[in-house]
């Protein structure tokens, strides 16, 4: 379990070296994300107390069965796709959701938090490559769910999130990380409360990092490969 600590810090040190390498005009935080899905509630707690103060989960169904043996204090984030007929377990679990990516499920996501007098913070997720395989809003649909989230009371909109495609040679993430930031800071110059710019995990953090991510995702390097 100590190499979970180790590996914590480790990637912690590598977000400080690539904010070093970053376009001086970025000065935000990186917020870590430590990605704890396929991993039973005690590496959850072992993370924790190792000082990973947000935790992800991309299922509901695990993710509710691991909160509620958790006795620690933690933000929860949920990056996965999620279903409308999970959206009332969603709001009462996550903090921030961060795979916003239709009208239906921003209306659906606004209704149950109504209902617990709750207003769900969000991000809106962005299919940018296009992968058939990914889900997210194709970026010339971004407008119009924005437009929507706008008229739905119980929704704050905090930003972003992307997840880039898995190339074999890293370095092809770049120009994708850049161009999402460029929308983003696009976007935040117009907005409150809009700067969570959610992008990158193992294999692609630190270029994340380097051209503008706040947030980033990261599982396997801290907890090692997932057993499915
Ligand atoms: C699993 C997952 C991650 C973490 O992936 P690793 O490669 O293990 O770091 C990040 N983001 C999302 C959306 C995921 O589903």
């Amino acid at each position: 379990m100590s190499t979970v600590v180790e590996n914590l810090q480790n990637v912690l040190a590598e977000i400080e070296i690539a904010k070093k390498k970053r376009d001086t005009k970025f000065s935000d935080s990186v917020t870590l994300v430590a990605v704890t899905k396929n991993h039973p509630v005690e590496v959850m707690q072992t993370a924790i107390d190792s000082g990973a103060k947000h935790i992800g989960e991309n299922r509901i169904q695990e993710a509710a069965e691991k909160f509620i043996k958790l006795n620690r204090k933690v933000t929860k984030h949920l990056i996965g796709h999620l279903q409308t007929n999970k959206v009332k377990q969603a709001v009462q679990l996550f903090d921030l959701i961060q795979s916003v990516d239709s009208e239906h499920l921003a209306a659906a996501i606004d209704k149950s938090s109504a209902q617990i007098d709750k207003v769900q913070e969000i991000l809106i997720q962005v299919n940018l490559a296009k992968e058939n395989s990914k889900s997210g809003v194709e970026i010339e649909n971004l407008q119009d769910l924005i437009a929507k989230v706008d008229t739905l009371k119980n929704l704050k909109l905090r930003g972003l999130m992307m997840i880039a495609p898995n190339y074999a040679e890293v370095e092809k993430c770049r120009p994708l990380f850049r161009q999402m930031r460029q929308i983003f800071d696009d976007l935040k110059a117009k907005r409150q409360d809009f700067d969570f710019l959610s992008m990158g995990m193992t294999h692609d953090y630190k270029i994340a990092v380097e051209e503008g991510a706040n947030i980033v995702r990261v599982g396997t390097a801290i907890f090692g490969a997932r057993n499915y």
